[in-house]
C-alpha cells in the first residue's frame, strides 16, 4: 500500500515522496516515487495542487515547481498548500499521458485502487489521505499532444448549484482568458467525482496544448494558482499580472453540456484547422479539412462544426486518427 514519510499534520516546509510499490521485471522490490510538497502554517483552509495527472501536460508541472522552490514558504500563508507537480509520475518521466509501466490514465482511475496497478494505487493515496485533508483541489490540465486549448479553467456542474457557484468563484480567481462550463462525458471515473463525493470542491484546468507550454500559459497558471489561494484566505496578497501584456484581455464564459460540441474525425489524415480558437463559428459551418496526402484520388473532406459558438479547442498536432476530436465548439453564456 502507498505511504509516505511527508508529516503532513506538521507545520512548516516539507518535501519527500509518496512511495509506490512497484514490484516490476527488472526490480522486484522497487517502489515508485510520486514527489510530494505540504507548506502548512497553523489552522485554516487547505488547497491541494495536482500537476502532470497526464504526462504531456507542462504548464502544471512547471508552476507547481516554481511554487515549491521559493515561491512559496510556510510564513506567507495560513493554513495548508500540499502540492504534487508530477502525479503521474511514470507518465510524466516518459511525456506521456498515459504510465508506460501500466498504461494507466490517471483522471480516468479514481477512485483508485490501494492493490491495483501502480496508477491506481497513486489515484487511492490520493483519495484517501489528500482529498479528505483540502478543501479544493485545484488539478492542472493542458491539452497534451493530441488537443490544444484557449487557456481557460473548468467548472464541472456540481450537483447542486450552490457548489457550482462555489467553483465559479474559483475560477473567476484564476482569472483565465476562458471560464468553461462543463458536464464530462468521463465523470464516474474521474477525480472531479471523487472530490464531489466527499464534499470538497475542485477546479480544473486546460491551459495550453500540442505538448508545449509558453510564456503565456505559465504565467497564466502562475498567477491563477496564486489567485485561488488568495481566494481561499491562504495568501493575504491579491495577485498582480505580470504575464505578458496582451493575454489578459476579454474574459468569456462557455458552456459545454453533451456530445454535440464536439467533432471528431470520420477518417484518418491531416487535420487542417481553418479558424484560429477563439472564432465563433455556426452549426454546420466549415470549421476545417482532413487531407489525404497519400492518395490521388481523395480531394480534402470538409469538416464542420456541430453546434453554433465558439471554438475553443481543436486537434493538438496534424497527423489525426479516425475517432479523435478535432475540435470543441462551446455555447456562449450571457
Ligand atoms: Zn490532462
Amino acid at each position: 500500500m502507498p505511504s509516505t514519510s511527508v508529516p503532513l499534520d506538521r507545520d512548516g516546509f516539507h518535501a519527500g515522496y509518496i512511495n509506490v510499490p512497484a514490484s516490476m521485471n527488472h526490480s522486484a522490490w522497487s517502489n515508485q516515487r510520486v514527489p510530494l510538497f505540504s507548506i502548512k502554517n497553523g489552522e485554516g483552509p487547505c488547497c491541494l495542487l495536482l500537476g502532470g495527472s497526464h504526462g504531456d501536460e507542462y504548464e502544471g508541472p512547471i508552476a507547481l515547481s516554481h511554487l515549491v522552490h521559493g515561491g512559496l514558504q510556510p510564513e506567507d500563508i495560513q493554513g495548508q498548500v500540499i502540492v504534487l507537480p508530477a502525479l503521474n509520475t511514470p507518465a510524466v518521466q516518459a511525456g506521456a499521458r498515459l504510465s508506460p509501466l501500466d498504461g494507466g490514465n490517471m483522471n480516468r482511475a479514481f477512485p483508485g485502487n490501494p492493490r491495483g496497478t501502480i496508477t491506481e494505487r497513486i489515484a487511492d493515496f490520493v483519495t484517501r489521505e489528500l482529498i479528505p485533508r483540502c478543501d479544493v483541489v485545484v488539478d492542472l490540465h493542458s491539452g497534451g499532444r493530441s488537443l490544444n486549448f484557449i487557456p481557460c479553467a473548468f467548472v464541472p456542474v456540481q450537483k447542486t448549484d450552490a457548489a457550482t457557484q462555489e467553483i465559479m468563484k474559483l475560477a473567476n480567481a484564476f482569472d483565465a482568458p476562458l471560464t468553461v462550463i462543463i458536464r464530462e462525458p468521463s465523470a464516474a471515473e474521474m477525480i472531479d467525482t471523487e472530490v464531489e463525493q466527499q464534499d470538497k470542491r475542485i477546479l480544473a484546468t486546460e491551459l495550453g496544448g500540442s505538448a508545449l507550454a509558453s510564456a503565456t500559459t505559465v504565467a497564466i497558471t502562475h498567477h491563477g494558482l496564486r489567485g485561488v489561494l488568495h481566494a481561499m484566505g491562504i495568501i493575504a496578497e491579491n495577485p498582480v499580472w505580470t504575464g505578458p501584456e496582451a493575454s489578459q484581455s476579454d474574459r468569456q464564459t462557455l458552456l459545454v453540456d453533451g456530445l454535440q460540441h464536439y467533432t471528431y474525425a470520420d477518417e484518418t489524415g491531416i487535420y487542417e484547422c481553418s479558424h484560429e480558437l477563439g472564432a465563433y463559428v455556426e452549426k454546420g459551418q466549415q470549421i476545417g479539412y482532413l487531407h489525404f496526402a497519400d492518395r490521388v484520388e481523395r480531394p480534402p473532406l470538409p469538416v464542420t462544426a456541430n453546434t453554433s459558438g465558439v471554438l475553443f479547442c481543436t486537434a493538438g498536432q496534424g497527423l489525426v486518427q479516425r475517432g479523435d476530436a478535432l475540435a470543441v465548439v462551446g455555447h456562449v453564456e450571457t
